[in-house]
């Protein structure tokens, strides 16, 4: 029966072993559930993904995307459920599988087949690693040299990129991952706008040189986020903890949004107007309640997270950059810190940036945000 691809020995991780029947395990490929995307799709979320790397043949036998599969079974676990409701061994379907990169379960990997296609998306929960992107392109290409000799099938025609809000069951809006090699963005058919490019790239592509320059907006973007989820972040946390009643939770556990209700909720220290909240920046000469240079601290997190440009312009920064000194030599003198606030912004100024700085920021800041905010904050992590 394994002749005919009836069945397919996946002789898959030690645990799966029979011991009693000392056999192997099969794949059976007539008894794997049909469709699984939406499924999938319904299950996970909150992760982010990297773009889609799709190998394009011009035929594939319908037992290719099978033997894929049972490939990576080798050398991966399915995701499973810890209730296993459903009975299956794992998320595995015809058209898609979903495994496990390592035991944490931080990373995975979701195989998928379409058309003609063979597809491979990486979903992260949390930072990631720097490399799993190339190291999965790497087995996948072995896996399926090997088995398009098997099947002798010709080798991919094209070697595509979809970026990470492609859908997987749509050869819509692939380019050609060479193609973009010498480039920093490109035009996406499927979403009719442009992407950057360069983070696709630093994850699918073999022998790329990073490009790790930050223009000067970028710079002062950074700049200011670092101020915000370091150390203003620290003076809302000590300001909490100066109080009659100090805070039980650990400071990597609470950020502005947490700090500023918590601190709003003892309501000790109010605005000089009488009232919390607000769109509108304190003056600088007449409102210097410390309740005052709480809502600052919220109005510049407010100023970072809700934007669509994670830039800001020099003219911006300078006013800005000056008002926050202002403010950290303000608590310096209320909260006397081991190290004094001001000193650790000028320290920043010297801080000049790398891309990765967008994605760790944005990992930060966005505990507290609403699902969606996060997702969109995840794609531009990696669309950036
Ligand atoms: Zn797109």
């Amino acid at each position: 029966m394994e002749k005919y691809d009836i069945l397919v020995c996946a002789d898959i991780l030690e645990q799966e072993y029979d011991m009693y029947n000392n056999g192997f395990n099969y794949l059976v490929p007539c008894m794997v559930r049909t469709s699984g995307w939406q499924i999938l799709s319904n299950k996970f979320i909150n992760f982010t993904k990297s773009a889609i790397l799709c190998f394009e043949y011009d035929f594939l036998p319908s037992m290719f995307f099978c033997q894929v599969v049972v490939y990576f079974l080798r050398r991966f676990k399915l995701t499973s459920d810890s209730d296993n409701l459903s009975g299956y061994v794992g998320e595995l379907y015809r058209d898609v599988a979903l495994f496990d990169i390592n035991d944490t379960g931080c990373e995975k990997v979701l195989l998928c087949s379409h058309k003609n296609s063979i597809q491979a998306q990486i979903w992260i929960w949390g930072i990631g690693m720097e490399n799993t992107g190339r190291m999965i392109r790497g087995l996948l290409e072995d896996d399926m040299f090997v088995i398009q000799r098997k099947y002798d099938v010709m080798k991919a025609v094209e070697i595509k990129i979809k970026c990470p809000e492609s859908t997987l069951i749509s050869n819509k809006g692939g380019i050609n991952l060479e193609s973009l090699r010498p480039v920093r963005e490109y035009w996406c058919k499927e979403h009719n706008i442009i992407h950057d490019c360069l983070l696709f790239k630093q994850y699918w592509m073999l022998n790329v040189i990073v490009d790790d320059t930050v223009s000067e907006e970028e710079q002062n973007f950074i700049r200011v986020s670092k101020a915000s989820v370091e150390v203003l972040t620290d003076i809302l946390y000590d300001l909490a903890n100066a109080s009659a009643c100090p805070i039980t939770k650990p400071r990597n556990e609470c950020d502005i949004t947490y700090l500023y209700a918590e601190l709003r909720r003892q309501g000790l220290c109010l605005p000089s107007r009488g009232r919390w909240g607000g769109d509108n920046w304190p003056c600088e000469r007449v409102a210097v309640n410390v309740g005052d240079d709480i809502e600052r601290i919220r109005l510049n997190r407010n100023r970072l997270q809700h934007t669509s440009h994670f830039e800001m312009s020099i003219f911006e920064f300078t006013d800005r950059w000056k008002k926050l000194n202002a403010l950290a030599k303000r608590f310096d003198a209320r909260l006397t810190p081991a190290v004094f606030y001001e000193d650790r912004l000028i320290r920043l100024n010297h801080y000049l940036g790398r891309k990765l700085d967008f994605q760790n920021f944005q990992t930060k800041e966005s505990k507290g945000t609403s699902n969606l905010q996060l997702k969109q904050i995840k794609a531009f992590a990696f669309a950036k």
